[in-house]
């Protein structure tokens, strides 16, 4: 039997870096597991140059365990490294690389444990799922969910492998990214009155979102399993105007909400929808 260790030194040596493939520890597992008398099935991307890995042990049908874990791995890039990254290295009896932790280390412990789960008469199936493209917006996980949701049986829970401290986590919040562009109409500030400042609708739709997320922070809307406990809405990026001698005619800004289980992140925008169009069109039949 190979040892956890040994595959996490096999895995941490590709270089999985989100921008680059992932094919060749794809390819790697696909051997120990297919050598071990596992079929796998690869969802490949539109280019083919990543791939997603599932697998089932034991019987088909319904219920069952999965396990599942990125493969990639985020940059290196003018890091200040005392071990090579690529190479797994122990040091006062830790293991160093890039990836150990999150989330090669979960691959590689259920990759060894595979030999252990099949000499078991399995009773109910366990699947195994590796992602890829999961640090930049969890990108590979959607075409192995759409894989598997096209599949007759489904798993009862997922247990998925993130580094939280071995502290059982049970839930995350959601979260929605939403990019609002504001179109205005520009001319020269001496006029100001006759363009649409851009900038200036784009606050009032910021302090609008600001409003909201007071409201969602309510007390008798709050949850103590997350921290924070409540949903959140905030605004990260802002763009706009060109000059201070110019009306703003475009601005462009981000916002992201962090729902509870209980919030649903498209309502909350639906809510903020509703808000700014009654003000909008009051402004329109100006
Ligand atoms: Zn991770």
């Amino acid at each position: 039997m190979v040892s956890s260790r040994q595959i996490l030194a096999q895995l941490v040596a590709f270089d999985t870096t989100s921008r680059e493939s992932n094919l060749a520890l794809i390819d790697f597992v696909w051997r120990y597991l297919t050598d071990l008398g596992v079929s796998c099935e690869l969802i490949h991307n539109a280019e083919r140059s990543k791939a997603n890995l599932y697998a089932r042990l034991g019987p088909a049908g319904n219920g069952g365990v999965m396990l599942s874990g990125h493969s990639d791995v985020v940059p290196v890039d003018g890091q200040n490294w005392s071990v090579p990254p690529f190479a797994l290295t122990e040091r006062d009896g830790k293991l160093f690389g890039r990836g150990t932790a999150d989330m090669k280390g979960f691959i590689a412990c259920m990759l060894a444990a595979v030999p252990h789960f099949l000499a078991q008469p399995l009773t109910q199936p366990l699947h195994l799922a590796i992602s890829y493209d999961e640090e930049v917006g969890c990108l590979g996980v959607r075409t192995l969910l759409d894989a598997l949701a096209q599949r007759p049986e489904k798993p009862d829970i997922c247990l998925i492998g993130e580094p939280t401290e071995l502290k059982p986590v049970l839930g995350h919040k959601g979260k929605l990214g939403v990019r609002c562009e504001v179109q205005g109409a520009a001319c020269h500030s001496a006029y100001a009155p006759q363009g649409v400042n851009a900038i200036e609708y784009a606050a009032k739709l910021i302090h609008r979102l600001t409003m909201m997320s007071e409201r969602l922070a309510a007390p008798e809307r709050q949850d103590a399993r997350f921290d924070p406990p409540f949903t959140t809405v905030q605004t990260g990026v802002i763009h706009g105007g060109r000059a201070l001698n110019i009306v703003p005619a475009e601005c462009t800004f981000d916002f992201e909400v962090r729902t509870l289980p209980h919030d649903d992140a498209q309502q909350v925008l639906m809510n903020w929808q509703a808000m700014h169009i009654v003000n909008y069109c009051r402004r329109c039949r100006r």
